[in-house]
C-alpha cells in the first residue's frame, strides 16, 4: 500500500483537496496513539495498521511534506491543526457509523468494525448527516427499534 508519487501530487494540488483512504487512516491512527499514550511512533503505527515500518516511515514523510503532522526523527510526530481536524472527522465518523450498525441490530463486533473502516472514508457528508439524523432518533426510540428488529 505504498503511496504511489502521482496521488501524492494530486493531494497536494489544493489544500482543500479530500485526503486519501490512506492519509485519513494514518491521521485516525496517530490520534488515538497520542490520546492513548500520549505520542506516537512509527513502530505502533506500523502496528496498528499492520503495515510495514518502511512504508510508514515514507508515509509519515509524506504526511509531514503535507502539513497534516510535524515529524522529527528522533522525537516523534504531533499532528498540526489540519491532521487534527482530519482525524477528528474519521473519528468521529467511526464512531457514529459503530453506533448506526448497533442500532439498526449488527451485532458481530468483527462485522461492525470492518465495515465501519471501508464507510467512514466512502459517505458523503450530505449522506452521513443523514444517518447521523436516523442513529440519534433511533436511540431516542427504542420502541422503533425494538419493532424494526422483530420485522427482520
Ligand atoms: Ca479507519
Amino acid at each position: 500500500m505504498a503511496a504511489s508519487p502521482s496521488s501524492t501530487r494530486s493531494a497536494r494540488g489544493s489544500a482543500r483537496a479530500r485526503p486519501s483512504v490512506a492519509v485519513e487512516d494514518y491521521l485516525e491512527k496517530i490520534e488515538q496513539l497520542i490520546q492513548a499514550k500520549g505520542y506516537a511512533r512509527v513502530v505502533d503505527i506500523a502496528a496498528g495498521l499492520k503495515i510495514s515500518q518502511a512504508s510508514v516511515t515514507a508515509m509519515v514523510q509524506r504526511l509531514d511534506a503535507e502539513g497534516f503532522i510535524k515529524y522529527e526523527k528522533y522525537r516523534g510526530m504531533v499532528l498540526t491543526s489540519s491532521g487534527l481536524e482530519v482525524a477528528r472527522r474519521i473519528t468521529h465518523r467511526h464512531q457514529l457509523l459503530t453506533d448506526f450498525l448497533h442500532v439498526i441490530g449488527v451485532g458481530d463486533e468483527q462485522v461492525v468494525y470492518d465495515d465501519v473502516e471501508g464507510m467512514e472514508h466512502h459517505i458523503s457528508p450530505e449522506t452521513f448527516k443523514a444517518i447521523e439524523a436516523l442513529t440519534r432518533y433511533l436511540e431516542k426510540n427504542p420502541a422503533l427499534v425494538t419493532r424494526l428488529r422483530a420485522s427482520s
